[in-house]
């Protein structure tokens, strides 16, 4: 039986990943500063353990591990990465997570790590026009990220790579492009568009307004988790190292976005846009590389994503009024 860390298991992707995992049959071993919120782990072992110490990264790598999943990050949504407010801390924090795991990956002789970067670590010259960005993995430099998050994913793929050159390190890498679904952030701070927006209808009146961040026109892609999780295991089967874009190519503005989710919710809500954090004005996944290297596209769509999610937010908002 393979055995498998997931470092971030308590959060959003690192959750649905090692149910992924063990429904194909791992020994899975999460690690994070807190349990998944929405529903009990299925992982056979769970710690909580601060990453950033270094006995603990290595207590969880010396047992003969076959494969690491890094996906622990100090992150949110633009409220917690645009704001400026946070930079230290997510710089730092991070930093120091990805430090203790290349080195105990090494020392420990674990078979394969992946690791997650993120759709930030791209040039913000390249993402100033909303209807054209350009987000092929060869244009990352001269690098010029829009937030320190960026800087920091771009700092550790550079990390996990010299590791991979001079010291064996079998490393996977892919930058995240706006994974949205169920049991993800929603109302504390760190939630990002999809679960921000859906909450907001959720909670509107009929003919009231939600309030939207910017003037709406900046586009975005967003990509179900379960495409997410299949792209990740697909990319840790390979022979490929990447780093590979990991998102969605259909691309939408925010307002439009919004309009799809009052739609979807079946609600007279309007629109109001105001001043507020927005990161770049025009991102969507590129996906040729990854399409042509490990033959991943997306399988669902986002209308029918953003459904599974309003559902579910619908759920968590109810179920919060009567806690
Ligand atoms: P998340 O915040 O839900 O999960 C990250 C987890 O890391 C959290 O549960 C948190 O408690 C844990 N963590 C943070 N600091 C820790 C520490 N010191 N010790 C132990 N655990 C710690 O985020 P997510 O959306 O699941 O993202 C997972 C990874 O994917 C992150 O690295 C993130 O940067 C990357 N990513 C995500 C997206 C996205 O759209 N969700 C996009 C790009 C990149």
């Amino acid at each position: 039986m393979k055995k498998a860390v997931v470092f971030g298991a308590g959060g959003f992707i690192g959750s649905h990943l090692v149910k992924c995992l063990k429904a194909e049959g791992y020994w899975v071993h999460g690690v994070d500063l807190k349990y998944p919120e929405f529903s009990p782990t299925v992982a056979d072992k769970f710690t909580i353990a601060d990453l950033r110490e270094k006995e603990n990264v290595e207590t969880a790598l010396k047992d003969n591990i076959d494969e690491l999943y890094q996906l622990a990050a100090d992150m949110g949504g633009a409220g917690y990465i645009f704001t400026g407010d946070n930079d230290a801390h997510v710089m730092h924090n991070s930093a120091l997570i990805n430090l203790h795991s290349v080195q105990a990956c090494v020392d420990y002789k674990v078979e394969k790590v992946f690791y997650s970067s993120s759709a930030c670590m791209y040039p913000e010259y390249n993402q100033l026009d909303p209807n054209n960005p350009k987000l092929a993995e060869n244009t990352a430099y001269p690098a010029q990220p829009d937030s320190e998050y960026g800087w920091e994913k771009l700092f550790s793929e550079r990390l996990y790579l010299t590791f991979q050159r001079n010291l064996g390190l079998n490393c996977k890498i892919a930058r995240f492009h706006n994974i949205y679904g169920p049991e993800g952030a929603w109302n504390n701070g760190k939630e990002k568009a999809p679960a921000a927006i859906c909450r907001k209808v959720a909670q509107a009146k009929e003919g009231e307004s939600i309030e939207i961040w910017g003037d709406g026109v900046q586009t975005r892609s967003f990509l179900y988790i379960d495409d997410c999780v299949d792209a990740v295991r697909l990319l840790m089967q390979s022979e490929e190292s990447g780093p590979f874009n990991i998102g969605s190519e259909e691309m939408i503005s925010i307002n439009d976005f919004a309009k799809l989710i009052i739609s979807i919710s079946g609600k007279d809500v309007k629109i109001k846009n105001i001043d507020g954090p927005t990161g770049v004005r025009g991102r969507c996944s590129d996906n040729a590389l990854v399409s042509q290297k490990l033959l991943w596209t997306p399988n669902i769509d986002l209308k029918t994503g953003i459904e599974k999610l309003y559902q579910w937010i619908e759920l968590v908002h109810e179920n919060s009024k009567h806690s």
